[in-house]
């Protein structure tokens, strides 16, 4: 019996070791209360056990093993360090996202922890010697409902859950009293009977795209199946991950945002059964901790559609993870720490439990188009929509053109008005897409320019209309709008730019007889009020959508056939070197959305700079991706450079600098010309806090894991010889 336990605590800080009392049982991977700071309680989780007592002092007791079975595997806790290696963190950081947090709560001393308890359910058992010759027949010709019931039963195998007996209890207590059956009770198991005969044909193209991604997973990892949107790529999933289950095996199906997937569920519901699991950060902890136990006790065989903590569920035998919509910036947590990309873990977490991997996307980011093109992952391209449907045409409208032609019309080009106009005529629908919420940008006053800005972050306000407020996107804060210049006291401020809000109030004055609804971060504040909207929309109880990002994740409305875009130019003109792929992979999304079998739709782009290169390129990926890969090439970006960033962060400015150039120099003597910085970011302030940021660039060839090491080692000297009071450093590995 060991000794000692060193113990992960849901903290920013390496294991500790604690001692392992006379006669307790603890096992590695177990969940235990230990006694940590003064008074606090937490759940930790045993790494390792051994006999090498710690090097300062004594080691305070476990004081209770919590469940009665380790709460993580072997192959789950390398995963976590794999993150926390990767990602440079804790793995007690890890600890925070991986478990529910009713797990992992921190608790005074007497307060329980939660038992678990596995759930019951009825089963129906037939009576073999009952159900033969003359009474079987006799059931047959007059009752046949029992009979195939009964049968059915057999089928199985002579015992089924009550749940999936199709008859009424009354008839069933009958057939029990007249002994045919018997009743019994058991743990809960989930259902691991998959149908397989309710999954849709493949198309022609989806089969040969099904088969080359089959091809490409015999001997790769992961595989990317790029298809544009509506070809089909969630029925190609279907056909994988009904194969998987069949031979008992766990699916993982992730998604960039589950609040945004209702649609997603219902569908996998509608072909799986309800024993589809549903997992997100936004269950409540007593769900979230009910289906990670219920789990952890169950066979394999479990589907689980879920956001990216659903990684860390204990699967048994992880067979496929699909990672829809695998370009998506939502898939990696950009705070707090562990700062990790649920797509790269992915495909981590496959690899490590010899599954698969399918990425999918119609709009795949460069780094999964370059692995693809280079061979590292299996490919597939599906080209044409599903049905014929055609990809709708895109116009692009001169906003400079308009205004001195004396066209345009509060935020509306001509072209996008006419077109409003005809669909509207003839019962059809419109989006309406603008990336920025709120009323508008910012309030400016006329004769002396003064803006009106955050006091804790270095923003301007936002004016929300609605609200009457002006509101800070970054930290929260808020204002009544000011009617009067507070510098010059001689004007009103006037709104700068528009937001949806302003684009809702100006359409609706132009068509005063369209039903306008918005959806955007103002109005989709929880998942049953975002749903309540594209419900709405997609019943044809409004006209025009007006909304911000958020209505190019995943959804399908066939009733729509022109989409405007208020502003192709603010997409492009943010200051990171994603900018320009992010904002073509949104207009293709956003495109995705418009068209239908019997009329082809179309896409309206106002902008100021109608010569763009990207806008004549925008259907044609693979121009698009080689233009943009020789740009990153040229410039040393990802995927030819690994970035991480390493935010210093504080309230005082002056020791911030100082530590920030000496951090930069400790770099620069270790990496060279692969330190860029430290340089203010774009937005310097936030909450109060003072930001500077070092770039390193670590060529794909050389050593990561490497760079990683030094990074540490380097932020430990500057700990070491430097007043570090109120400054937080940190990395983030993979910036998006
Ligand atoms: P994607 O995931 O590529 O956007 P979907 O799988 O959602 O595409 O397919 C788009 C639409 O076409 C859906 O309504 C889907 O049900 C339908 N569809 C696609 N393939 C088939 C098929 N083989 N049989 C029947 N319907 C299909
Ligand atoms: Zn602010």
């Amino acid at each position: 019996m060991s000794r000692f336990a060193d113990i992960v605590l849901p903290l920013a800080q390496p294991a500790y070791t604690f001692a392992v009392g006379e006669g307790m049982e603890v096992r590695v991977g177990d969940a235990v209360a230990v006694q940590f700071g003064k008074s606090s309680v937490y759940t930790g989780i045993v790494w390792r056990l051994h006999d090498t007592p710690p090097r300062s002092g004594r080691a305070k007791p476990i004081l209770k093993v919590l469940y009665d079975k380790p709460l993580l595997s072997e192959l789950q806790m390398r995963f976590w360090e794999w993150i926390a290696d990767y990602y440079i963190c804790s793995v007690g950081e890890v600890m925070r996202v991986a478990l529910p947090s009713a797990i992992k709560a921190k608790a005074r001393c007497e307060e329980e922890f939660e038992p678990y308890e596995p759930k019951r359910e009825v089963t129906v058992a037939l009576v073999a010697e009952a159900f033969v010759g003359e009474e079987r027949e006799k059931l047959a010709r007059r009752a046949p409902k029992r009979y195939e019931a009964l049968c059915a039963i057999e089928e199985a195998g002579g015992l089924l859950p009550r749940h999936k007996v199709e008859l009424e209890a009354s008839v069933l207590r009958a057939l029990q009293r007249s002994g045919f059956v018997e009743l019994g009770e058991r743990d809960y198991q989930l259902d691991t009977e998959w149908s397989k005969t309710r999954l849709p044909r493949l198309s022609e193209a989806q089969q040969r795209a099904f088969a080359e991604i089959e091809e490409g997973l015999q001997s790769h990892s992961a595989a990317l199946l790029q298809g544009v949107t509506s070809s089909g790529k969630t029925e190609i999933y279907t056909h994988f991950i009904e194969k998987r289950l069949s031979r008992g095996e766990d699916v993982l199906f992730l998604v960039p945002e589950i609040s945004l997937t209702a649609q997603l569920v219902e569908r996998m519901r509608g072909l799986f059964g309800e024993s589809v699991t549903v997992y997100h950060s936004k269950l409540t902890p007593h769900q979230r901790t009910k289906l990670y136990t219920d789990m952890l006790s169950s066979e394999s065989g479990n589907f689980v559609v879920g956001a990216r903590s659903a990684l860390f569920l204990p699967y048994k035998k992880l067979g496929l993870v699909v990672v829809d919509e695998e370009h998506d910036s939502s898939y990696k947590q950009t705070e707090p720490n562990p700062r990790y990309n649920g797509r790269d873990a992915a495909i981590m977490l496959a690899a490590m439990s010899g599954a698969k991997c399918i990425l999918g996307s119609a709009t795949p980011s460069l780094e999964s188009y370059a692995n693809a093109l280079s061979g590292k992952y299996g490919y597939s391209l599906l080209t044409e929509r599903y049905g014929g449907v055609e990809l709708p045409t895109i116009r692009i409208s001169d906003t400079v053109r308009n205004v001195k032609r004396n066209e345009r019309k509060l935020h509306f080009n001509k072209e996008l008005l006419d077109g409003i106009a005809d669909r509207l005529a003839n019962n059809e629908q419109v989006i309406l897409f603008q990336n920025r919420r709120g009323y508008s940008p910012y309030m400016e006053c006329p004769t002396c320019g003064f803006t009106a800005r955050c006091p804790h972050c270095n923003v301007n306000l936002s004016a929300h209309q609605q609200k009457g407020r002006m509101v800070c996107h970054y930290c929260g804060y808020y204002e009544p709008v000011m009617r009067f210049c507070p510098n010059c006291k001689t004007e009103e401020l006037r709104p700068m730019g528009f937001g949806t809000e302003r684009v809702e109030e100006a359409i609706q004055k132009l068509f005063p007889e369209a039903r306008v609804l918005r959806l955007d971060g103002d109005t989709a504040t929880s998942s049953a009020a975002y749903n309540r909207i594209i419900g709405a929309f997609a019943r044809h109880e409004a006209d025009i959508l007006v909304g911000t990002q958020i209505i190019s994740k995943g959804l399908d409305f066939a009733g729509v056939t022109l989409i405007g875009i208020l502003n192709g130019d603010n997409l492009l003109t943010a200051a990171d070197f994603r900018a320009e792929e992010r904002a073509w992979q949104l207009l293709m999304q956003v495109a995705g959305r418009a068209g239908r079998r019997d009329t082809r739709g179309e896409v309206v782009i106002q902008t100021a700079e109608p010569q763009h290169p990207i806008y004549s390129m925008i259907g044609d990926y693979n121009r698009v991706a080689a233009k943009l890969l020789a740009e990153r090439k040229q410039f040393g970006y990802p995927p030819f450079v690994r970035i991480i960033r390493v935010t210093m962060r504080s309230g005082e400015t002056e020791r911030l600098v100082a530590s920030s150039l000496r951090l930069g120099e400790l770099l620069r003597n270790r990496f060279g010309r692969r330190v860029l910085g430290p340089v203010s970011p774009l937005i310097d302030r936030i909450r109060g806090e003072y930001r500077v940021e070092i770039m390193l660039k670590i060529e794909v060839e050389s050593s990561f894991a490497r760079a990683r090491a030094i990074l540490r080692e380097e932020i430990e000297r500057l700990r070491e010889e430097r007043d570090y009071r109120n400054i937080t450093i940190i990395c983030d590995v993979d910036i998006i």
